[in-house]
């Protein structure tokens, strides 16, 4: 398996590019589009897989330097597009018959100025490199927010006041290589094409992965569905996560926050793997290996 792409080594957007054109040559089945462009004009691709309502929406590579999460969500997808074709099982899915009647949507990348910045530097930034020289100090080894310094998972219209709050408690007034959520929920490009997506698509629940830490969270807020605790039970239990509830700054503006607090329905953020970010990709094969048996029962649960 794994034709698409070198899952060891450092994942970026001409990697994703490449491995998108892949897919589509092998995989007739497989329906790619994109859903809008980064801040810096970066294709936001998308994949569906199969047919009829759309079981979940996975979100991977929101964090620059969480781009590991961008190669299992391709690795996925993959392995899902194999096993439908060849009639075989994942985890005890009939992956054929699965796709004749149910569909899942990857969004492996929302975040591709970002992780460019993280692994190629400032001058991949265009029009905003001299920003982001400025705001990383040269160091983009911990960068995890978009090309205009916001981080993507605080950009979100939950609890937004609070987490502006939480910021100047923590001396973040301004864009920065993370942390800081933007001057309003939505003012990014990549958070608007999310939303957008969302409110076109009725998806049943979404996971986001993010990295590090085998963990799994679901709760947000009075509109968290009562389902969501025992799904996410069942999920962790399927990889070894731990569940647990966020405290402080990582408990606003998330994607998973404003998704339940807009639907009523499931969402999830899963921390992948275990280490010090950014994971090393060559752990990709082994952190997947642990994780498939979630991904598979999310679209199941
Ligand atoms: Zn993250």
């Amino acid at each position: 398996m794994a034709i698409v792409f070198n899952d060891r080594m450092p994942f970026g957007t001409s990697e994703l590019r490449e491995a998108t054109h892949k897919l589509q040559e092998r995989y007739a089945s497989l329906r790619t589009q994109t859903i809008g462009e980064s801040v810096l004009g970066r294709p936001l691709f998308l994949y569906l897989l199969g047919q009829g309502p759309c079981q979940a929406l996975y979100v991977g590579g929101v964090h620059a330097l969480e781009y590991i999460t961008s190669m299992l969500l391709v690795r996925f997808t993959e392995r899902l597009c194999a096993c439908a074709e060849t009639g075989g099982t994942l985890h005890g899915l009939g992956a054929a018959s699965f796709l004749s009647n149910h569909a899942l949507a990857v969004l492996p990348m929302l975040n591709p100025d970002g992780v460019e910045i993280h692994l190629h530097g400032a001058q991949t930034a265009g029009a905003a490199a001299a920003t982001v020289m400025r705001l990383s100090g040269g160091d983009f080894s911990t960068w995890q927010a978009n090309a205009r310094g916001v981080d993507l998972n605080h950009n979100f219209d939950a609890g937004f006041r609070i987490l502006k709050q939480q910021e100047a408690q923590h001396g973040i007034h301004g864009p920065g290589p993370g942390k800081f959520g933007g001057y309003r929920p939505e003012s990014e490009a990549e958070t608007r094409a999310l939303c957008h997506l969302c409110r076109r698509i009725p998806f049943k629940k979404t996971i986001a992965f993010h990295s590090q830490g085998e963990e799994l969270y679901w709760h947000y807020g009075p509109k968290t569905p009562p389902e969501a605790c025992q799904m996410a039970m069942r999920l962790g239990n399927s990889a070894g996560y731990a569940v647990k509830n966020p405290t402080g700054m990582a408990a606003h503006g998330g994607f998973k926050d404003w998704f339940i607090q807009t639907f009523a329905r499931p969402g999830f953020t899963v921390e992948v793997g275990k280490g010090h970010n950014p994971l090393p990709p060559e752990n990709c094969p082994v952190i997947y290996e642990k994780l498939e048996p979630m991904m598979v029962l999310g679209l199941q649960v």
